[in-house]
């Protein structure tokens, strides 16, 4: 499970990502673009029906990329800030 910020925080720390633990409108939950707060999943599936040859693999890793790196930005800030 994702870490719960705020968008706001997310902007912060640059992340084009964030995670509220609250259900889109799809009852999707996942995080939300910090762009135009647009949830995830629903970006996906909508991607997926507008391609053909879907690539779930590939998305799955290019998401858990970007979980990675969200973890680690949200854990350097935590770790600078306890200093
Ligand atoms: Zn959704």
């Amino acid at each position: 499970m994702p870490e719960i910020i705020t968008r706001a925080q997310a902007k912060q720390l640059g992340l084009k990502r964030y995670f509220t633990n609250v259900r889109c409108r799809r009852k999707h939950l996942s995080a939300r673009f910090v762009s135009n707060a647009t949830c995830c999943g629903c970006a996906l599936s909508r991607e997926n029906s507008s391609r053909l040859a879907a690539l779930p693999e590939r998305q799955k890793a290019h998401w858990a990329e970007v979980e990675a790196r969200q973890r680690a930005a949200i854990a350097e800030r935590r770790a600078r800030q306890s200093k």
